[in-house]
């Protein structure tokens, strides 16, 4: 598919909950969002149906997420059958590492091994704080686990001010010795109850800056195409970190996705509030046919980047959205 400011589209973002056991203070309060209902998610029968009509009009890459995966019930039943649609060609997963690493035998034999795992803290007590709850060491034992596996890891830390500024240098660091990539994200307002400050202090420049000072000699990589970071690598280090512009939103014209959150609704960016439910076309028994032209239509009306989207679902009015029901 390409869309109408001639990018190709062939990748999906896959929340297949909105469901959580950690409490990450930006994506979600305390005492959690307005959970979908049950019969308002998508099935996993449903999601395999969608998901082959896009893989039959070109999507070729889905990543799972949430929410947390894993707290999904029988999400690997789901991972068996996924991977066997023809067209999908990989199968990448975004998951807090908290429950994973019992699942990590089968989703390897399943072919899975490309894993985007969430650390915002090396330590204990900050990590406790962030998220709300006292999982680091299960979550190191999953990143250990998958390095000794070889399996191809990114950890994503979001970057915030008074938060976990401290772990940034240590988190480079773990890349001098592992073939891993740490990548910073910047904070974005999707924390289910509003924007907590209005200003973004710790952007990708000053992040940047400030792994510099302590690290003067940082190689530019080239970027995989598509790819929404900026990635360095430190002269000497086996591993590489990059920077995700998540807020500053600078990689708006090589965007290559769409998201469906749990309950179906297809946003064509990270900051609309969703442009069409492919779950309410699906069950008022639209045609296969009917849900593909729905699918390119809306392929066809992206906003060209991130501020446009925006700007036009505020004009929708205000919710807060959590970064649980969009997937990241
Ligand atoms: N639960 C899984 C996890 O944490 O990896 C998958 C879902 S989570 C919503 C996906 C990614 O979004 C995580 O890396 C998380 O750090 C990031 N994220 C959540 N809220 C964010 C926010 N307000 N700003 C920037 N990134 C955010
Ligand atoms: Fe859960 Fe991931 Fe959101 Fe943290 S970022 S609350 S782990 S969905």
């Amino acid at each position: 598919m390409i869309d109408n400011h001639q990018r190709t589209v062939n990748y999906l973002r896959l929340a297949v909950t909105d469901r959580c056991n950690l409490r990450c203070f930006y994506c979600m309060p305390e005492e959690g969002i307005n959970f979908v209902e049950r019969r308002e998610l998508l099935t996993y029968e449903e999601m395999l149906h969608l998901i082959r009509l896009m893989a039959e009009l070109g999507i070729k890459k889905v990543r799972i997420t949430g929410g947390e995966p894993f707290v999904r019930k029988n999400l690997l039943g789901f991972i068996r059958r996924l991977v066997r649609i023809p067209g999908i060609e990989s199968v990448p997963m975004t998951t807090n590492g908290t429950l994973t690493r019992r699942h990590l035998d089968e989703l390897v034999g399943l072919g899975i091994r490309s894993f985007n795992l969430s650390i915002d803290s090396l330590d204990r007590q900050r990590f406790h704080h962030i998220t709300r709850r006292d999982y680091l060491p299960e979550v190191l034992a999953c990143l250990h686990d998958m390095i000794d596996r070889g399996l191809d890891v990114k950890l994503n830390a979001v970057v915030m001010k008074d938060k976990n500024i401290a772990d940034i240098l240590p988190m480079v660091e773990l890349t001098r010795e592992r073939d891993i990539a740490v990548r910073f994200i910047e904070e974005m307002p999707f924390n289910g109850s509003g924007p907590h400050s209005t200003q973004l202090e710790w952007n990708y420049l000053k992040i940047l800056d400030h792994i510099s000072n302590a690290h003067p000699q940082i190689e530019n990589l080239v970027a995989a195409p598509f790819s929404t970071s900026r990635n360095y690598r430190i002269a000497g280090f086996r591993g590489s970190f990059g920077i995700i512009p998540a807020y500053s939103r600078s990689f708006c014209g090589t965007c290559n996705r769409l998201r469906m959150t749990p309950q179906g609704l297809i946003k064509t960016c990270l900051y609309d509030r969703g442009v069409f439910n492919l779950r309410d076309l699906l069950r008022a028994q639209a045609s296969d046919a009917d849900l593909k032209i729905a699918i390119q239509e809306a392929v066809g009306s992206r906003s060209k980047d991130g501020f446009e989207a925006e700007a036009k679902s505020r004009q929708r009015g205000k919710t807060f959205e959590s970064m649980a029901s969009i997937g990241g």
